[in-house]
């Protein structure tokens, strides 16, 4: 059986993965090394120099390909760093369709560095594509995608955008960090680029920090990797394989995660101390019909508002959380809760980032795969 054929359970743990050829180690051993013994000038194994590759970090481009249903992985020292490497596929005067509320480092990079070379950004509401339509003229290049988005857990139809862009011969390239592929494969839906912040679900363990792009064209995986050798951000032997054994585990994580997600959702949205609770696997959320469709399950990823709150509540009921750490991030096993308006989304200008619903009383949890009973009582007690 070809390992092309696995499923996606087997996939995880066996894509792109073979015994290594010295000693049959089962795992990639981590090459700790930058250079690699030459018989003759140029008479290397197939690795030169660790910034071109390194075969730890083959591994893991193997098995990022295999798990989205790619042909081409590229690994890199963050989830910034592999989006860095997109945007220099254009040129200045070039322009970008994204989605409105985006991830806050996307947004800093798009912004405060791309827009200085001359590339220019659109932020577009795309849970209606006819928004979209619009905006495209002759100089649009790329449309970039977040779904579920971040925090808002609005849901975006890859299909339906995918339609759009290959009208319009754009590029399509989907941020698949919040759902992975467990729950959805961009390529599968029409999409050119998958991007991962590998530092979330697919490592899993908030050890790492780690970026992914899976592509299925040759030209463009190209073209990707000469800018990966060239500008250097590659992902180190020891994170590459960090994520390798993350990845193993990430259907189970993210059975759990979406079991807890849906546990912890339900509860507060029961709680008479909340006024919204965002979460796509409600059958009131705006957009569960194109969730059910794209996605395998909702995930663990939920935002809140408490009822009545202002700022100075919204952070004592974030202080008080013990089992949720509040900190940065999310997609490791344990459970944190994050406060975007003055943590991950504190450099998006107050105004932009309450247009698209990041209020100063938004709260965002990512649920971890601890017992849901624990979570729940955590909750009880922060909200009481
Ligand atoms: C964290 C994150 C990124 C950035 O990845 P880093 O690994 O932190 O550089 C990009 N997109 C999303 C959706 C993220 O959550």
């Amino acid at each position: 059986m070809g390992k092309k054929d696995l499923k996606f359970n087997s996939k995880t743990i066996h894509g792109g993965q073979e015994p290594d050829k010295a000693y049959g180690a089962v795992m990639p051993p981590i090459y700790q090394t930058s250079t690699y013994a030459q018989a003759t000038p140029g008479g290397h194994k197939g690795f030169a120099y660790s910034r071109s590759a390194n075969p730890t970090r083959t591994a893991l481009e193997n098995a990022l390909a295999s798990i989205e249903n790619g042909k081409y992985g590229l690994a890199f020292a963050s989830g910034l760093a592999a989006i860095d490497a997109v945007i220099k596929l254009l040129d200045p005067g070039d322009e970008v369709l994204c989605t409105s509320d985006l991830y806050g480092g996307s947004y800093r990079l798009f912004k405060r560095i791309f827009e200085r070379y001359g590339i220019v950004f659109h932020f577009v509401d795309m849970q209606t594509t006819g928004d979209l339509v619009g905006i495209i003229n002759k100089k649009t290049k790329l449309v970039w995608v977040e779904t579920p988005t971040n925090p808002m857990m609005n849901i975006i139809d890859i299909k339906a955008v995918a339609k759009i862009t290959e009208k319009h011969q754009l590029l399509l390239v989907v941020d698949n960090t919040f759902a992975t592929p467990y729950l959805q494969q961009p390529l599968d839906l029409g999409a050119d680029i998958v991007m991962h912040s590998a530092t979330k679900y697919l490592g899993g363990h908030s050890d790492v920090v780690v970026g992914g792009l899976v592509v299925k064209d040759r030209v463009l995986a190209d073209k990707l990797y000469f800018i990966q050798n060239a500008s250097g951000a590659v992902c180190g032997p020891m994170d590459s394989f960090l994520v390798v054994r993350g990845i193993k585990t990430l259907h189970v994580r993210m059975q759990r995660h979406c079991e807890n997600g849906m546990a912890v959702a339900q509860y507060l949205a029961n709680h008479p101390k909340i006024e919204h609770v965002y979460w796509p696997g409600f059958e009131g959320h705006p957009n569960h019909d194109v969730a059910k469709e794209q996605m395998k399950g909702f995930g663990g990823m939920i935002s809140f508002i408490p009822k009545g709150s202002n700022l100075e509540d919204t952070i004592r009921i974030v202080e008080k959380l013990r089992l949720f750490t509040l900190a940065e991030s999310l997609g490791g096993v344990e459970s944190l809760v994050g406060h975007p308006a003055s943590m991950s989304h504190a450099g998006i200008p107050k105004e932009e980032r309450e247009k698209s619903g990041v209020l100063d009383t938004l709260i965002r949890l990512s649920v971890g795969i601890e017992d849901k009973e624990d979570l729940i009582a955590d909750l009880e007690q922060a909200l009481g």
